[in-house]
């Protein structure tokens, strides 16, 4: 695995004894690619996206902590007399698609010995790292913003990870598990550590799988960017292996009110500047400075596809819609499927928007 990850600044491949989540020049951690796809090693005797284990980046003989995560439905469906298939990763243990991430993130630190770790998360995140620290023992304290919607809050509780309720922005939770960093504590961060995107690609593989090739248009909310650039990671992997002969047309979706992505796209920079932020329904994907900014916006300037936004009206009017169609998802989710109602792309072939989290987890009335 750690030949495989290399810091973006000065290349140093990942230590093969530490957990860091960050290379000491203060250069992000990744993947130039993601272990190689091979179709021979997909083990179908195994469940979920343990069947992808060959591709996940874990030492052979890693622990693997597993709920149950992936295998997750597509669902087909009808939107606006178009057929379009949904990826539910709302079904996943957790009730969300960070559970892919997560187990491989908890088997490396395990492969590690590494027994107790902070982590912080405007929610999903947090409760998936709970449930997964809980199933290994592992101790863990989760920093999320105080504004947390009260579901999320309690999942993490109730799993039994310490929950440190931050007060202001995400920005702020982010801000203080870095202080228990450094004090010396060992930082399980899914949004720096690099490991969840092979977990990520597993949805990719899975798609590809379930429709027999290539989507037209993969749909998603974009956060980090972690969901987004591991799903096109993975269809990298596939088509570097010849599963697939063309990639589809990725279309990244923010919150108006937190778009740092598409702003940085608009202007045709490379990197996100400090862009104003505010509140948003879409919780999940408020994050105002994206780690994987430069590794999107580099594919969106290669012609992958692109970003665009949504205004809080457009998530309100897309959850209500999804809801109709016996889809119960969080705001965030419906994202996911804004830029086909406001005609910001105009989709061809199959359509696969991915709805990321449980509306269980909102306490938001809309
Ligand atoms: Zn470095």
């Amino acid at each position: 695995m750690a030949a495989l990850i290399r810091c973006s600044q000065c290349q140093l491949p990942y230590p093969k004894d530490q957990t860091p989540h960050r290379c000491s020049c203060g250069g992000l951690f990744g993947y130039a690619e993601l272990p190689h796809y091979q179709a021979s090693m997909v083990n179908h005797r195994l469940h979920g996206m343990w069947k992808y284990a060959a591709m996940l980046g874990l030492e052979e003989d890693s622990p693997v902590v597993t709920l149950g995560e992936g295998d997750t439905p597509l669902l087909k469906s009808t939107l606006n007399g178009r057929e379009i298939y949904f990826k539910m990763e709302s079904q996943n243990p957790t009730g969300s698609f960070k559970d892919r991430g997560t187990a491989v993130l908890l088997s490396f630190l395990l492969s590690r010995g590494i027994r107790e770790a902070v982590e912080d998360s405007s929610g999903n995140a947090g409760a998936s790292f709970a449930a997964y620290a809980a199933k290994t023992g592992l101790l863990g304290t989760i920093y999320a913003p105080e504004s947390t919607s009260g579901p999320k809050q309690r999942q993490i509780e109730m799993y039994g990870a310490n929950l440190v309720r931050v007060p202001g922005p995400r920005s702020e939770a982010a801000r203080a598990v870095l202080t228990a960093v450094g004090e010396g504590r060992v930082y399980a961060s899914h949004a720096y550590m690099p490991f969840g995107l092979a977990g990520y690609a597993t949805i990719a593989y899975e798609l590809v799988d379930s429709l027999q090739g290539a989507p037209g248009v993969v749909i998603a909310p974009v956060g980090h960017g972690g969901l987004f650039l591991g799903v096109m990671m993975g269809f990298e992997s596939l088509l570097r292996a010849g599963e697939i002969d063309r990639m589809p047309y990725f279309v990244g979706v923010q919150a108006e009110n937190c778009s740092p992505i598409v702003s940085a796209f608009h202007n045709g920079d490379r990197e996100c500047h400090e862009t104003h932020v505010s509140k948003t329904l879409a919780e999940g994907a408020s994050v105002a400075n994206p780690v994987h900014a430069k590794a999107i916006l580099d594919r969106m300037y290669s012609g992958m596809g692109i970003v665009t936004s949504a205004s809080e009206n457009e998530i309100i009017h897309a959850y209500q819609i999804l809801a109709h169609l016996g889809i119960y998802c969080e705001p965030t989710s419906s994202l996911s499927i804004t830029p086909l109602l406001n005609d910001k792309i105009s989709a061809i072939g199959t359509v696969v928007s991915i709805i990321t989290g449980s509306g269980y987890k909102t306490n938001t009335i809309l």
